[in-house]
């Protein structure tokens, strides 16, 4: 039986060449990027799933792609989701203020509770968006691809106000 063609991306890792993989070489029908956004998959082979819980894994554990791709890369996806939950609170609160005869504060309230829930629960859709539409924009290259049995570094500790007491 003969193995399977394998293609080696940066990292070492070599993956089997019918990984469908959305790179700068090449490219996939958007549809199918955003969808593998939508099912919190890695956006770039659709396999590999994003998160660990509420964490965002480090690398794609399939096909190492990594996920942030620049210092700060998922502070976008923090206003994506801003925007996604105040459009759907937006399009709810208002028929609610407009034709239900609610006082104000029920109406202020609702509003402000389907802000909160809403963030919540669109955040790590958010964040998969983010990285799907960037990449659509700027496809995956070679260098962005780590070796996928590699494991995620752990996540650091926080120091409780360890920053603030050692300036001068
Ligand atoms: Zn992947």
């Amino acid at each position: 039986m003969m193995a399977e063609p394998a293609r080696n991306v940066s990292g070492g890792a070599m993956l089997p060449a019918s990984l469908p993989l959305h790179t700068e070489a090449h490219p996939e029908p958007w549809g199918r990027v955003i969808g593998r956004a939508m099912r919190l998959r890695c956006p770039v082979c659709g396999q590999g799933p994003m998160f660990r819980g509420l964490t965002t894994r480090d690398h794609c554990p399939v096909c190492g792609f990594l996920f942030e791709r620049e210092v700060g890369y998922f502070t976008n996806g923090i206003v994506l989701n801003y925007m996604l939950a105040c459009t759907a609170t937006a399009f709810i609160v208002t028929p609610l203020a407009l034709f239900v005869r609610w006082p104000l504060y029920v109406t202020i309230g609702v509003a402000l509770a389907l802000a909160l829930g809403l963030t919540g629960l669109v955040f790590l859709h958010a964040k998969s968006l983010w990285l799907a539409v960037d990449l659509l924009a700027r496809p995956a290259e070679a260098g962005e691809f780590v070796d996928p049995t590699l494991p995620d570094p752990p996540v650091p500790a926080p120091h409780p106000a360890s920053s603030m007491e050692e300036s001068p």
